[in-house]
């Protein structure tokens, strides 16, 4: 049998509202949300409880290393209902001495006691939804919070880091927001390292479909920044941040030194991890299985699992199944990207039958190679920083083309 996965993802479907960008599988529960007791705690506790025994139907479980329970907004949740979480794992599962245990918090869905409640409970590490430090830009976007929660929130945050209560913490931003110029960009970037968090997110807005966002695109009442602001954006978030001691390991992440998070390193390394929650996906052995987004249908998913006896780690366990074109693209978003002679080693092609389809690759991305897109030191292959990396699509895109070809 394979090792069995050291990570575990949890998803807390509750959000207060949806913002205007966002296509999660969420359950929007109103300002008012009391999880423990009060308004929309009935709806809450069900869901828990269809979870937690998603969580416990796996038959091979081992310590982990990693915990990271995502949303949604889990600081909707109250500290107690977290430590029912981590409890359920620590007892069923283990968990490592080690272990970097991260929950997602947004501002404004939490309180000072509360971060105490949830570090007493075994989070070690927190990440910040904090997206803009530019009330107009929350405002548009569909947030809830403004920019004293989120300077609140900061100030928690680097006290509990500081006092050492706490591993880490990351604080995430959204680039190209509407109403994000240059200027208002530069300010959010040049506000958040006033917090030194250890790590930085930074998503690239996208526009997804069913959002209000998308909606807006196709009325053309949505403006965005232009190509050439986004391009001085990302040229801006190169130059604070890496003038600020942050190194980008990965294309959407920079840290401090020793601050990378290693769940996250999981998913893109190819390691296996499970995942447990309505529209979460998991990869215990290379196979990616996604449950359902909405709540019936991922609790009736829960129930056939249950009732039938049927492991949730799902596959066949000697079998790890993951496509190279997927491994390269993986690998490309690390900042030490990929040895293509390991990757092509896994395939078991006879040497002819390597060589060619070798040449073939390097055919497709010889321009990325002069333009110093891409970057070939031997047999590793690794995306330029910042130019290879904002411009990865175009490589992804060859890649892909050429992995079409040769099957
Ligand atoms: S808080 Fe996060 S998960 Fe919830 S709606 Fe907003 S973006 Fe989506």
């Amino acid at each position: 049998m394979n090792k069995l996965p050291r990570s575990a993802y949890v998803h807390i479907p509750f959000c207060h509202r949806r913002c205007f960008y966002c296509d999660f599988a969420i359950i929007p529960l109103g300002n008012n949300v009391e999880t423990l007791q009060g308004y929309g705690s009935k709806t809450v506790k069900e869901y828990l409880q269809f979870l937690y025994k998603e969580i416990l139907s796996i038959k091979h479980k081992s310590p982990l290393s990693t915990i990271y329970v995502g949303g949604g907004t889990p600081s909707i949740l109250d500290p107690k209902q977290i430590k029912e979480l981590i409890d359920l794992f620590r007892e069923n599962y283990g968990i490592d001495s080690g272990a970097e245990i991260t929950m997602e918090v947004d501002p404004a869905s939490f309180n000072d006691d509360d971060l105490n409640g949830f570090i007493n409970a075994g989070i070690n590490r927190f990440s910040l939804g904090a997206q803009s430090f530019n009330n107009q830009i929350l405002q548009k976007a569909g947030r809830r919070h403004l920019r004293e929660d989120v300077e609140k929130s900061c100030v928690w945050l680097k006290r509990k880091f500081d006092s050492g209560l706490i591993k880490s913490w990351s604080l995430d931003l959204i680039q190209n927001l509407p109403l994000s110029g240059i200027k208002e960009w530069q300010d959010d970037l040049k506000k958040a390292i006033t917090f030194s968090p250890p790590h930085i997110s930074i998503y690239d807005l996208t526009i997804e479909n069913g959002t209000v966002f998308k909606k807006l695109v196709n009325l053309g009442k949505l403006k965005l920044p232009s190509d050439e602001d986004a391009f001085r954006n990302s040229e801006s978030t190169h130059m604070i941040l890496k003038n600020s001691g942050y190194s980008r390991y990965e294309i959407s992440n920079y840290c401090l030194p020793s601050h990378q998070s290693r769940h996250n390193r999981v998913y893109w390394s190819g390691l296996g991890w499970w995942s447990f929650g309505q529209g979460s996906t998991s990869s215990p052995w290379g196979e990616k299985f996604t449950r359902p987004r909405v709540s019936k249908e991922y609790k009736e998913w829960v129930i056939g699992q249950y009732e039938h006896n049927i492991d949730s780690s799902l596959t066949n366990k000697d079998f790890v199944y993951k496509e190279l074109d997927e491994k390269i693209m993986l690998g490309l978003r690390l900042k030490e990207g990929i040895d293509i002679n390991k990757l092509f080693k896994q395939q078991n092609w006879e040497n002819k039958t390597f060589e060619k389809n070798l040449s073939k690759l390097l055919k497709k991305w010889e321009s990325f190679l002069k333009s110093e897109l891409l970057v070939r030191k031997g047999n590793r292959f690794y995306l330029s920083d910042p130019k290879g990396m904002e411009l990865s699509n175009q490589i992804l895109i060859s890649m892909f083309q050429w992995w079409d070809e040769i099957n």
